[in-house]
């Protein structure tokens, strides 16, 4: 049977079974969100929002536009009864302000948006990932956050991060999630078209970069069909609470953090997941919303 992964799913049953099995297997409904999830979509939607207007109008709005805009989004959809805010000493104001300043060093960094050309924005790339025997086919589905073509003729595969964490080069070296939208866009592009991962680190005001080689490129492919073989053939679906636990919205459900889980410890059937987003996609965010309000974004 053939199913779609995402690699915010494959991160999720690394991290924990349990988790993976209530969110793709059983698809227990939750409601509500964590504040950080909640602010990396205002700020996907307001940055697409801005590439979009500057492909229409050739110029790019004002910084003062784009904050309003996000100011617009995140007042009309902040919900507080769903959206947790799991570090009790930091209020909406201080996740307000973050996602504030993440466009602010966004913009004056790349001011007036012509270093490089857009491609595609919020794009969606499914693939199918093969098998060492040729006989396994799993298909892959991801959000590409923006794909450029970079002044040096390079295409570019972008990723907007508004967390505090950055990664050690090693780490990037190795990520799974632009490693696999680059195999994906391979098979669009070819095996030869020079192509670079970019993650801009929006609160911390950094870049960084990574390059794969062919070689690298295969045993991710490999590892990746390997690790979805195990979660096809998982039966346990072992609970591995870490302090990501604070975070999790099945919470409640599971034995390993508040109380005994109301689901069954094994699955019986295979996993079908869909790929669903993750807190920080930007798959599933909302649309800038209009207010009637006299700006141009
Ligand atoms: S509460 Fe912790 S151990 Fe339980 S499913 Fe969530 S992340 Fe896993």
């Amino acid at each position: 049977m053939q199913s779609t992964f995402s690699p915010s799913s494959l991160n999720t049953f690394e991290k924990c079974p349990k988790q993976y099995h209530f969110r793709y297997v059983v698809k227990l409904p939750v409601s509500g969100e964590s504040i950080e999830a909640f602010v990396g979509k205002r700020v996907h939607e307001v940055l697409e929002k801005l590439y979009r207007f500057v492909g229409d109008h050739g110029k790019p709005p004002t910084l003062e536009q784009v904050q309003w805009r996000y100011r617009q989004n995140f007042d009309s959809q902040f919900d507080a009864a769903q959206v947790r805010i799991v570090r009790s000493e930091n209020d909406r104001a201080y996740y307000f302000e973050n996602g504030a300043r993440c466009l602010d060093n966004y913009y004056r960094r790349h001011y007036p948006f012509d270093g490089d050309e857009t491609l595609g924005l919020e794009r969606t790339l499914r693939f199918e990932l093969q098998g060492a025997d040729a006989e396994r086919g799993y298909a892959v589905r991801g959000v590409i956050d923006r794909l450029v073509r970079a002044r040096d003729g390079v295409l570019e595969i972008q990723d907007f991060k508004t967390g505090r964490y950055i990664p050690r080069q090693q780490e990037l070296d190795r990520d799974r999630q632009l490693g696999l939208y680059e195999l994906g866009i391979r098979r669009h592009w070819g095996e030869d078209e020079p192509i670079r991962l970019v993650w801009h680190y929006l609160l911390s005001n950094q870049v960084r970069t990574s390059q794969r080689t062919p070689e690298q490129r295969a045993a991710l492919g490999r590892e990746t069909t390997e690790l979805i073989d195990r979660i096809r053939s998982e039966q346990v679906w072992a609970a591995r609470p870490s302090k990501l636990c604070d975070w999790c919205e099945y919470r409640e459900f599971c034995p390993a953090a508040d109380g005994e889980s109301p689901l069954p410890a094994r699955a019986t059937a295979p996993p079908t997941p869909e790929a669903a987003p993750t807190p920080a996609s930007t798959a599933e965010a909302a649309t800038a919303g209009g207010s009637g309000q006299p700006t141009l974004l």
